[in-house]
């Protein structure tokens, strides 16, 4: 595949491509290009010079665009699934689920088209002042491998609906789903330039997007420390930033909540996409008085899970998406017998079934009897494995949930109003749920606090993060 830029599909300026492999395989998918920091600044021009045309469309139109190619993805939602359950190794169901939702979250963001407008503001004395809502120039992206779909669609439709152009730098792994649906949107009317891909390591090309002048916004998702250096050079020219850097999300189960439905929340939580979900349920805190019941639940659901490739219909947890995180969760596992820190119930191993030595499957895991001081309670766990603490009280539970430095999602699951009450004031994150957990859609407003990042994405909210309020005052 080639890179979009100004419309058309290019290589890269040095000629240089890579590989983007299937993880439940191990075989070579397609190459694309290796793009340059010459690459990124022609990406950039050509957004730059799109700018003033797209801003003079009306909403309306511009909505109208991005409805055509919501449309034209949903036509090619099965050919546009199997693709990302091959670069990304996540169940075909699942895959779907993310197609639809990257074509949701255009038509959310076209029904916003005509809401797009500032205040009028009567002022003390002989006058009154309005606000008017601008796009801020050329705004990028850049995106990782767990949700490609999802969260392009998280960052371009809220930025081209209010009249921004884009560049976005897709995840080495997962380039191929964001370098297909990119060219959906030349097919339905968008003009040359808008969106703008460019794919190529996040050292080189990230960084480069990041430096460049020209460019007025930065959305990034992905881990802490590289939001932390994304901020930083954003900061250098003054750039505006929105940072979604994961979580180590806590699910606390009280004595009184519906366990079946409880323990159907957490498998669903936790092994969704592998364990690999900025939101899943990465820390379970059980009162002591159900604990035993519930990890019993628990148990009989990991054990049914069915691990395999994703595009074989029986699967429901495919492989984690790269060499990196499998070698992490067998680290993490191994470090955790050797120092007798866990005890696992279920899980814990490198699977063997036909060809599983091909791709980087890991067992989903269940774990006991983990020390607070634990790795799996302390970092962002991207894989499947579920660690069970019990807890003596609400108090208790809400005070070890928010021991991170993470403050993305959490949960509390009770029938009893007070708790819930407490939970949603004490715990500490940006969204949280009451008997479910990871539920997200377009409408509601998605972001975390301390570690997890800053600034919100989907919702009305988003709009703001892609416009800047201009305040005229006049004297009649
Ligand atoms: P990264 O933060 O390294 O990658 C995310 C994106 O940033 C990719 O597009 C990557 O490009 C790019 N990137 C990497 N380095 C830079 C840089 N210096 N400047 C600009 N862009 C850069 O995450 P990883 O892929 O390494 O995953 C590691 C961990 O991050 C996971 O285990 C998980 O804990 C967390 N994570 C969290 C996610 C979330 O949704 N919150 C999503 C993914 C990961 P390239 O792909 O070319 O390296």
């Amino acid at each position: 595949m080639k890179m979009q830029i100004n419309g058309k599909a290019v290589e890269a300026c040095g000629g240089e491509f890579f590989g983007v492999k299937n993880p439940a395989t191990g075989e070579l998918l397609e190459t694309v290009p290796l793009g340059t920091e010459e690459d990124v600044a022609a990406a950039v021009e050509a957004a730059s010079s799109a700018f003033a045309g797209w801003a003079s469309v009306s909403p309306q139109q511009r909505g109208g665009v991005l409805y055509r190619a919501a449309e034209i993805v949903r036509q090619r939602k099965e050919e546009l699934a199997a693709l990302l359950t091959q670069e990304q190794g996540k169940p075909l169901a699942e895959a779907r689920n993310e197609i639809k939702g990257f074509a949701h979250v255009l038509e959310y963001y076209c029904g916003l088209a005509g809401s797009l407008r500032g205040d009028f503001i009567p002022v003390p004395g002989n006058g009154y002042a309005f606000t008017v809502k601008n796009p801020l120039g050329v705004c990028a992206a850049i995106i990782p491998w767990n949700m490609p779909a999802l969260i392009m669609g998280w960052k371009i439709a809220p930025a081209l609906i209010s009249g921004n152009t884009f560049v976005l730098k897709p995840a080495s792994n997962t380039s191929l789903t964001n370098l297909t649906l990119a060219s959906i949107f030349e097919e339905a009317g968008l003009p040359a330039g808008v969106l703008n891909v460019v794919t190529g390591p996040g050292e080189t090309a990230g960084e480069s997007l990041v430096r460049s002048p020209e460019v007025r916004k930065i959305s990034f998702t992905g881990e802490a420390r590289t939001g932390k250096r994304v901020a930083e050079l954003a900061a250098r020219g003054m750039k505006r930033v929105t940072l979604e850097l994961g979580g180590s999300d806590p699910m606390l189960v009280c004595d009184d909540a519906d366990l079946e439905s409880a323990a159907v929340g957490a498998l669903r939580g936790r092994f969704y996409n592998c364990g690999q979900t900025c939101t899943a349920v990465k820390r379970l805190y059980v009162f002591e008085s159900i604990a035993e019941e519930f990890i019993k639940k628990l148990e009989t659901g990991v054990r049914s899970l069915r691990i395999g490739n994703g595009l074989d219909k029986n699967t429901s947890i495919g492989p984690l998406n790269n060499q990196q995180q499998w070698e992490y969760i067998k680290e993490l596992v191994a470090e955790m017998e050797e120092k007798e820190a866990g005890r696992i119930i279920t899980g814990g191993k490198v699977p063997a079934f036909k060809g599983s030595d091909k791709g980087y499957f890991f067992e989903p895991t269940l774990v006991s009897d983990v020390p607070g001081d634990s790795r799996l309670l302390k970092e962002e766990v991207f894989g499947p494995l579920l660690p069970v603490v019990t807890v003596k009280d609400l108090d208790e539970a809400i005070e070890e949930a928010n021991r991170t430095s993470y403050g993305l999602g959490a949960s509390i699951w009770t029938k009893d109003l007070d708790r819930a009450r407490t939970g949603c004031e004490q715990l500490n994150a940006g969204i949280i749920w009451v008997n479910q957990h990871m539920k997200i859609a377009p409408e509601v407003p998605f972001g975390g606090v301390k570690e997890s990042g800053f600034g919100r994405e989907n919702g009305p909210d988003a709009l703001s993060e892609y416009m800047e309020t201009k305040t005229i005052i006049l004297k009649t």
